[in-house]
């Protein structure tokens, strides 16, 4: 029994340490085995038998020696990543449309393609138009390339222990089991994880964008409304039922405007999509596209100094209650923070604590507008990376 005990035990090792080489090689796109051999204080043999299996199942391949970056020591073997074997579907359903990509390891986006959306769409259009995009994207799929897992994105409060969407306010949705809803249409035996679009985006920007090395991140995004993904000592910080980040509704202003979320003066009353149009005399039905309006803006700055004002207020309390090192202004922010960038910045440091404050640097993500829809990739790609031979074997 003690035996067998201990061999299941090694067999688990080794499936973790497998995991941990293919997470390496797809975050980094390329390593080398004295990298890895230092990272995960193995020896030399038993990496080489990692990336043997690797690449007996055709996720990564060999390459020639490889200097480390600091061009010290000897040139070691190099190890990359080989993104047609294993794809993953990622899908944003944003206010206005719905983007799949069909995304390769190392989150290669192969093909993507989109549909726009009618307003308060049904949440079973949704699903149905999700179907025949994933159909388009994974027509010309390579043959020996493997479906992995599908990661979704919702612009709303997501429960994650049954894939609920409890409240998307700009989608006009209530405790829509979009899940489910999904999976029943595409009926693809994979991995499915659905989850809050700013949540992933944090995701992305820590794995590979502004992020990267940075163990304490804040993603606040501008899609119609204002949410927040947290990284907190290089995790997801998620709190008791994963609803955490919901900054766009702070309490803001007491006696500020009504806020669809059911409250009075939410942060999002003051910068989200609604109130930033009003700035700059915009009509109402740009707000699902602000981000394109703003990048095009050619009026007066000084007509979203208000605006600068409040999103600097409000990271000022972010920044006092999680002492992040980066914050990431995403979607319509991003192109806001391009426009008014001084004015954020002294609203903020008016209001921030000096030793966080002292810590924190603000920006845009190094992702562009992908963020979301690579973050929902990644998370996609969490099985494969768990166990890499168990999800090609399934
Ligand atoms: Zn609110």
């Amino acid at each position: 029994m003690t035996r067998r005990g201990t061999g299941t035990n090694q067999e688990a090792v080794r499936r973790h340490n497998l995991g941990t080489v293919l997470r390496s090689v797809h975050r980094t796109g390329r390593t080398t085995r004295a990298s890895l051999t230092t990272q995960m204080a193995l020896n030399r043999s038993t990496i080489g038998g990692l990336a043997a299996t690797l690449e007996e199942l055709g996720l990564v391949r060999s390459s020639g020696p490889v200097t480390s970056r600091s061009g010290a020591g000897r040139p070691s073997a190099g190890l990359e990543v080989v993104s047609r074997r294993a794809y993953v579907l990622a899908i944003d359903v944003g206010v206005d449309r719905v983007v799949v990509g069909r995304v390769g390891l190392g989150c290669d986006v192969e093909v993507r393609t989109r549909v726009n959306l009618p307003p308060e769409p049904a949440p079973a259009h949704v699903a149905e138009t999700i179907v025949d995009l994933v159909a388009t994207v994974r027509a010309d799929a390579p043959p020996e390339s493997s479906l992995v897992g599908i990661g979704i994105s919702v612009p709303g409060v997501v429960r994650q222990s049954d894939g609920v969407v409890l409240f998307a306010p700009n989608l006009g949705w209530h405790e829509v089991p979009f899940e489910q809803l999904v999976r029943e249409r595409l009926d693809l035996d994979v991995a499915h994880v659905l989850a809050n679009d700013a949540d992933l985006g944090a995701l992305a920007e820590h794995v590979r964008g502004a992020g990267v090395d940075v163990d304490h991140l804040v993603y606040v995004s501008g899609d119609v409304g204002v949410g927040a993904g947290v990284i907190t000592a290089g995790r997801p910080l998620g709190g008791a039922g994963g609803f955490a980040g919901e900054m766009g509704h702070m309490s803001y202003d007491p006696n500020g405007r009504h806020c669809h979320c059911g409250n009075r003066g939410c942060w999002e009353t003051e910068i989200g999509a609604v109130a930033i149009a009003r700035a700059i005399g915009a009509p109402a039905d740009v707000v699902p596209t602000l981000d394109v309006v703003l990048d095009a803006f050619d009026g007066p700055s000084e007509s979203l100094h208000e605006i600068a004002r409040h999103v600097g207020h409000g990271l000022a309390n972010v920044v006092n209650l999680l002492n992040p090192e980066v914050v990431v202004l995403g979607g319509y922010l991003a192109s806001l923070h391009r426009l008014v960038e001084p004015q954020i910045l002294t609203a903020m440091r008016r209001g921030v604590m000096a030793a966080p404050g002292a810590q924190v640097r603000l920006t845009r993500p190094a992702l562009g507008r992908d963020s979301v829809l690579l973050g929902a990739a990644e998370a996609a790609f969490e099985a494969l990376l768990a166990d890499p031979a168990g999800v090609l074997a399934g």
